[in-house]
């Protein structure tokens, strides 16, 4: 299926709004040439001084998006649950390294870890690892998380495979840079963003710079397509910290149906779309996440990938509808305000088809991962 791009968008924008990368970036691409995709967005969400997740603060209400975690706390508690399940799977071993990565304010792992200390013997043996880019958000997680005493690295690769290890990622992997390609006259090109006459940034195909072309399906006319390059980088990362003493990785996300069919690359600040090349560093840039690449390569890098779930199906089988329940009970008042939650979560035209639940696991033999069609039909399901 292919679905055509949005055409291609400058930016006039006068370079006292467009924020201080604008001016960066047009000097850079007068000198060396277009930026692929990939390229702009690493400049603009991790350049050291201005990068969007260097200096925003950008989760919450006051922010420029919303999170599932932030939304409802039961969106926290159920995936707290799937861990402790995880772990039970793993031999309850008595060490775990848990690893979250991207950890926002540290709401997630806030509720997580509230709900999985109803198990005995989880909490002492968590070994709490945040990968987290953002000083001020990293400031945030350690308030948040004082009680389970973390530790902070920059990536997944900084960490050592000690213990078996459990992975989380929330809106984590649609921030990694996509490189854009289209097909014209039977060859892929690349979209790339160039400095138009007026001085403008604007998109262009040119010959593809990102080196990923071997892993792009045969050119076929009118095809369009997005991968990120790092993601098969990423996946040998996880494997390496997950096969040593096994493990397992969870990732919730906003993505694509199938496979990339299509551009996706969008820019929000303060709740409200904008041009992606507008206002670089002031913008969140994100991308839908292609899950059917990254089972490619999880699987490719010997780990056990289920089909992905929408977030729907995940935190209803986990108990969503029970745990609203119980809360509602708790405080009446709030019901309405409670309700409207979970439909944010899970209602079908809010997040609970667009957004996919996908995990991967080592050993094999590990049981099925609970929420997943799999373990529905598995030998290890209570
Ligand atoms: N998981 C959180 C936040 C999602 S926003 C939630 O659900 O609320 C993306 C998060 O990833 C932010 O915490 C951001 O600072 C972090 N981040 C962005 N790029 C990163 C990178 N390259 N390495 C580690 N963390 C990164």
């Amino acid at each position: 299926m292919t679905e055509t791009p949005p055409p291609p968008t400058g930016s006039d924008t006068p370079a006292s709004d467009a924020g201080p990368l604008t001016d960066l970036i047009r000097r850079q691409i007068r000198a060396t040439g277009p930026l692929s995709v990939p390229e702009f967005m690493t400049l603009a969400l991790q350049h050291p001084e201005h990068g969007y997740y260097r200096r925003q603060q950008a989760i919450g209400a006051a922010g420029d998006f919303v999170t599932a975690p932030e939304i409802s706390q039961v969106f926290g508690e159920l995936l707290g649950l799937w861990l402790v399940q995880r772990w039970i799977d793993l031999g309850q071993p008595g060490r775990v390294s848990l690893v979250e990565l991207g950890p926002g304010r540290g709401t997630l792992m806030a509720d997580a870890l509230r709900a999985a200390s109803a198990m005995p013997g989880f909490l002492p043996a968590v070994d709490l690892v945040m990968v987290e880019t953002n000083p001020t958000l990293q400031a945030l997680q350690a308030e948040h998380l004082a009680a389970y005493n973390p530790r902070w690295v920059e990536a997944l690769s900084a960490i050592e495979p000690e213990h078996p290890t459990l992975v989380l990622g929330n809106e984590f992997l649609d921030v990694l840079p996509t490189a854009q390609f289209a097909v014209v006259q039977g060859a892929w090109l690349e979209r790339l963003v160039a400095v138009g006459e007026d001085g403008a940034l604007g998109f262009v195909l040119g010959q593809p710079q990102t080196p990923v072309l071997p892993l792009l399906p045969p050119p076929a006319d009118g095809l369009f397509t997005e991968l990120m390059p790092s993601l098969l980088g990423f996946f040998k990362d996880l494997s390496a910290l997950l096969r040593p003493h096994g493990g397992a990785a969870l990732f919730i996300d906003y993505a694509h149906d199938d496979r990339a069919a299509a551009w996706s690359l969008q820019a929000v600040r303060e709740h409200e779309k904008v041009d992606p090349l507008a206002t670089p560093g002031l913008a969140d840039l994100t991308t839908l996440v292609d899950f059917d690449a990254a089972s490619r390569f999880a699987r490719g890098v010997g780990l056990s990938v289920p089909k992905p779930v929408s977030q729907r199906d995940f935190l209803l089988v986990l108990g969503a509808w029970q745990r609203f329940e119980v809360l509602a009970e708790a405080a009446p008042d709030d019901a309405p305000e409670l309700l409207q939650s979970l439909q944010r979560l899970v209602g079908k035209s809010h997040m609970g088809e667009r957004f996919k639940a996908w995990t991967c696991s080592f050993p094999e033999t590990l049981p099925p991962p609970a929420g997943f069609p799999t373990a529905e039909a598995g030998p290890a399901e209570d």
